[in-house]
């Protein structure tokens, strides 16, 4: 089961939200470029992000708004299934 934070960007102070792992018929990936998150289905293909992207498992929490990787863990919001 997945875990949602809610992190802060240390460069732009934009709030917002990361999950962690993926519920149970699917999992969480992070654009490598946007820091956009994308719920797949497991037995489904990866596509691209939107952004012209990579999508990837266990990437580390970006800000989305300005892209900087200088993020602070917040707190846990919920735990997604
Ligand atoms: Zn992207
Ligand atoms: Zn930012």
């Amino acid at each position: 089961m997945g875990s949602i934070y809610r992190y802060y960007c240390e460069k732009c102070d934009h709030p917002f939200q990361f999950e962690f792992g993926g519920g149970f018929r699917y999992e969480t990936y992070t654009c490598t470029d946007c820091g956009q998150q994308k719920g797949i289905l497991r037995e489904a293909s990866i596509p691209p992000c939107s952004c012209g992207g990579n999508l990837g498992r266990n990437h580390p929490p970006k800000c989305p708004k300005c892209g900087s990787s200088k993020v602070l863990e917040g707190r846990l919001m919920m735990h997604s299934d």
